[in-house]
């Protein structure tokens, strides 16, 4: 985030998360690149002791009880230690933790929420289904009510930190006649009987995270476990939309900024025709633009966040935000990890420097918490209504008739 307009309070808590970086072991970072490590407990524990677990939510339950922009700071920050890492620290503490806040039982709060911003204990969001992930209202998952229990039984893949996960928060069809925003309940899963989790993925990048299958035969959850009550699932859905989409588009501005300091530092210092390779304009030229999409990914996160801050801005206009927010910087981040591997040639392809792993973690920001056709969608979706809602209504001027053919009104066909 920019420095320039960071309170002291910001930058403090921005040098806090920085310290917290530094602190994160080296052999961490490349045993999970190796798979060594499956789920790095310890990089949780610490991030709990430090109180940088839960930025947003309420200081009773151990979280900072600040606000989206200071979320957005230490997300970028994060970022920088490796996108496994930034995964694993917004999935449970701001994404999991942020819907027991809002929906869940005092209970809950207490018996998920605490452990889980000190380090002590991690919950898994468990949407995509091995049918799709795209189409969630098609889940298949299935919840049958047993008593005052429910008993689920069904599959979940590619879930961030399944391997070590204690809880999972699980949408399953619990109403399955019903509309699809009253099909599913949200349930809080317990690491219980019937709970398998398998660490199956052969991954790309984001290594080491625990990314797994989960199998749930015949659960029982009891009623209290639902967040948002029995059929309530497509409220949490939606809130949750916010953290996974802005926290995402965050962490990876951190994921990527490293890719492009390598860079510059490397096109300055390496030669070719007798100068520094920096002097050449298509060198420095796709560092400059780097630079100018990391400044542009920054103002399209800051003043989303303030939008969601101020409370003021309606929350069609926050979802197209959002979904611009995560769409925009996770295709900057990716035309900058590609630059950045460009302009250091063949030694950038090699592991010598970590490029080559930034550009296949940055990959999976495109795909993963909704791919970015998705985001297109929801785009598309309310820019239109608030077109036709709100902007085509506003006290301005109509530039349509500027032009000079304007009152040729049967040349503007329509159908
Ligand atoms: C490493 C990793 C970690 C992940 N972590 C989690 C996690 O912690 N929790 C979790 O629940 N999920 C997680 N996911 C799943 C991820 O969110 C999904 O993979 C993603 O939402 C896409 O779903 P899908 O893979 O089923 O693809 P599909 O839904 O089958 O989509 C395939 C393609 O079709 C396109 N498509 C589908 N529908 C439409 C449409 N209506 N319009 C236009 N295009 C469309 C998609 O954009 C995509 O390009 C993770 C995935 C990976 C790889």
């Amino acid at each position: 985030m920019f420095d320039y307009i960071m309170t002291d309070e910001q930058l403090k808590l921005r040098n806090e998360a920085r310290d917290f970086v530094k602190w994160v072991p080296r052999e961490m970072i490349l045993d999970m690149d190796a798979e060594k490590i499956h789920f790095p407990k310890e990089f949780l524990k610490e991030a709990g002791k430090r109180n940088l677990l839960g930025i947003r939510l309420p200081e009773q339950y151990g979280g900072r009880g600040l606000k989206w922009v200071d979320d957005c700071i230490v997300a970028e920050e994060i970022g920088v230690a490796s996108y496994s890492l930034a995964c694993l620290w917004g999935v449970g503490a701001d994404i999991v933790c942020e819907a027991i806040v809002e929906f869940g039982n005092e209970e809950l709060k207490q018996e998920i929420v605490v452990p889980l911003l000190k380090g002590d204990v991690y919950a898994a969001e468990c949407l995509t289904e091995p049918r799709g992930g795209s189409d969630f209202f098609g889940a298949t998952t299935i919840a049958k009510k047993d008593g005052s229990d429910w008993i689920i039984t069904g599959q979940k893949r590619f879930i961030v930190g399944a391997e070590g996960a204690d809880w999972f928060m699980v949408y399953a069809v619990t109403n399955p006649e019903g509309q699809p925003h009253e099909r599913l309940t949200c349930f809080m899963v317990p690491r219980t009987k019937g709970v398998e989790t398998k660490y199956i993925y052969g991954l790309m990048g984001v290594r080491g995270g625990g990314a797994g299958r989960l199998i749930l035969n015949e659960v029982r959850v009891p009623e209290r476990y639902a967040l948002n009550g029995i059929n309530g699932g497509f409220d949490v859905f939606v809130k949750n939309m916010i953290p996974e989409r802005l926290g995402t588009a965050a962490m990876t501005i951190g994921s990527v900024r490293p890719a492009i300091e390598i860079a510059t530092r490397y096109t300055s210092m390496r030669k070719a025709f007798g100068q520094p390779i920096a002097n050449f304009e298509a060198v420095g030229f796709k560092v400059a633009d780097s630079v100018m999409l990391l400044d542009a990914m920054r103002s399209l996160v800051y003043s989303t966040a303030l939008a969601i801050d101020s409370g003021k801005v309606h929350p069609g206009r926050i979802r197209r935000m959002v979904s611009e927010s995560k769409k925009f910087v996770t295709e900057s981040a990716w035309t900058i990890a590609n630059n950045c591997m460009q302009v250091m040639g063949g030694i950038g392809y090699t592991n010598v420097y970590p490029i080559e792993r930034i550009v296949r973690d940055i990959r999976l920001s495109m795909i993963w918490v909704g791919t970015n056709e998705i985001m297109d969608l929801i785009i598309q979706n309310e820019w239109y209504k608030e077109y036709f809602k709100v902007i085509s209504k506003e006290n301005i001027r109509d530039v349509e008739q500027d032009a000079p053919g304007a009152d040729q009104i049967e040349e503007k066909v329509y159908e």
